[in-house]
């Protein structure tokens, strides 16, 4: 037996004794050693639903995530029992128009952990398509594993940025993606890095990252322009998931410039005020998840270009995970990233 955590409604968490999952061909059990909290898991946890997708079950949340292979099944090749994975939280069917264009994030049959009807990472054990996890190079911790969910996530919406060297880029939002898109900014060539966030503590974290910190107050138009001769920046990446960071991402952004919208607002809508997208001529993007990022995120962290520890400011056993939940969605005392100890 084990123990699985499932949401049965908003606010809902129950810990479970279940059997242990068997794998199927094809597939590893992992014995899952950290979950970090997404503020998606936050609107389930909420809502229990995210857009129009409803969870009908109590579903065991939780897609960052890293395991440890306990046994595979005939077939698998290139996974051993003791290896520590990362895990590609969505499962691409490999076969439909979309996957075969190379666009796996858009699949027409995707299926994404931690989202109905598919349980996530809350649980003792868990059983995985072995083509989607990444045996992790010597020195990685479950911690940073898991982490390389999000670092992902960042990279997507930093490939979507297109930044050329010595262009300007505003990060709207230094939660945890925001945090790695800075990092990534200073390795992709950004000659000036804006970092917008309303939070004191997280604004000084970007600026130890090497940003510019700015508050998204009255002024922020102003100082943004002040700071680039009078033009905004070249790409602005929203990532903080609100109404208000949209508007600020179209704000701060020059004349011809890019918007990469990754954030996920709980009100559904993406409101940009049109004369202003349309009189600068703004090309608007949007990020879905990610798409074949981990190969690189690992190389990153590896090579110690990415780091990924100043991320982690909470650990919790699994019976805590709902203190984490609140915590993350209060964003008090501090919190970057909670991780949960399965
Ligand atoms: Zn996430
Ligand atoms: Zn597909």
């Amino acid at each position: 037996m084990m123990k699985a955590l499932r949401l049965f409604g908003p606010r809902d968490l129950r810990l479970l004794e279940e059997p242990v999952p068997k794998p199927m061909p094809g597939q590893a059990l992992l014995r899952v050693r950290a979950v970090t909290v997404c503020h998606s898991d936050i609107h389930y946890y909420k809502y229990a639903r995210i857009g129009d997708t409803v969870s009908k079950t109590p579903l065991v949340l939780g897609h960052e995530f890293c395991g440890e292979v306990i046994e595979t099944t005939p077939g698998v090749e290139g996974l051993y029992r003791g290896d520590l994975v990362a895990v590609e939280p969505a499962i691409s069917c490999g076969r439909c128009r979309y996957c075969r264009e190379g666009n796996p994030n858009l699949c027409e049959h995707l299926l994404f952990s931690g989202t109905p009807p598919l349980d996530g990472a809350l649980r003792e054990y868990m059983p995985y398509g072995a083509e989607f996890l990444f045996p992790l190079p010597a020195g990685f911790t479950p911690e940073e594993g898991a982490l390389l969910e999000p670092l992902g996530v960042a990279i997507h919406g930093w490939d979507l940025a297109k930044l050329r060297i010595g262009e300007s880029v505003a990060i709207v939002g230094c939660g945890p993606i925001g945090l790695l898109l800075i990092q990534l900014a200073r390795i992709g060539g950004a000659a000036q890095i804006m970092a917008i966030e309303p939070l004191d503590y997280r604004r000084d974290l970007a600026v130890e990252l090497g940003a510019i910190g700015l508050a998204p107050d009255d002024d922020l138009e102003r100082r943004v322009l002040a700071l680039t001769g009078g033009h905004g920046v070249d790409v602005a990446v929203e990532v903080a998931g609100t109404l208000p960071a949209q508007e600020e991402a179209v704000r701060v952004v020059k004349r011809g410039g890019t918007v990469v919208a990754i954030g996920i607002p709980p009100e559904d809508k993406l409101v940009m005020t049109h004369h202003v997208i349309r009189r600068k001529g703004l090309t608007i993007k949007l990020a879905r998840r990610m798409k074949l990022t981990y190969p690189r995120a690992i190389s990153v962290v590896q090579r110690g270009l990415v780091d990924l520890k100043p991320l982690v400011t909470h650990r919790f056993a699994l019976d805590e995970a709902d203190r984490a939940f609140r915590l993350v969605e209060q964003y008090a005392d501090g919190v970057i990233k909670a991780v949960i100890y399965p």
